[in-house]
């Protein structure tokens, strides 16, 4: 199992500090965030330490993704919520702070302030066909 000293979710499964767990198995752990957005609010991480999702094998993040569906269940009927986000900051930029891969499990109410809708921009002449283009030609 890899681990990396300073990283709080290494520590945490290696049980070197607690967490209000929900769910393990050998490859991953499920657990509360310590500081939810909402009642609720669980963290799914692969126990392996990646940094970020695009670096992970195939295999190792669909260990970890297998477990989206069977977990928000337990959330939503643990909570009484029907609507949840799945989030999963990659990047600094993107609001990761912690440097270990994690899928946050956001069980969401009406009027619960927290929002969503970002402002969705418009492809101008053939930037999309050329987007599109580019990133399908790295996957071929
Ligand atoms: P992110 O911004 O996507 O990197 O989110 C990191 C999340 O980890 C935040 O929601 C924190 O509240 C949560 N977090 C940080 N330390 C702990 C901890 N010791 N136990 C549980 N959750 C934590
Ligand atoms: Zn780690």
């Amino acid at each position: 199992m890899s681990h990396t000293a300073e990283c709080i979710f290494c520590k945490i499964v290696a049980g070197e500090i607690p967490c209000l767990k929900v769910f393990e198995d050998d490859a991953v752990l499920a657990f509360l965030d310590i500081g939810p957005l909402a009642d609720g609010h669980v963290l799914l991480i692969p126990k392996r330490h990646y940094e970020r999702l695009d670096a992970m094998p195939a295999d190792a993040a669909s260990e970890l993704m297998q477990h989206l569906p069977r977990l928000a269940a337990a959330v939503l009927a643990a909570t009484g919520a029907d609507a949840y986000n799945i989030l999963v900051n990659i990047g600094p930029v993107a609001g990761q702070l912690v440097m270990h891969v994690h899928v946050h499990i956001i069980p969401r109410a009406n009027g619960d302030g927290l929002g969503y809708r970002w402002s969705a921009k418009q492809y101008q002449g053939d930037r999309g066909k050329q987007l599109a283009g580019q990133i399908a030609s790295r996957l071929a």
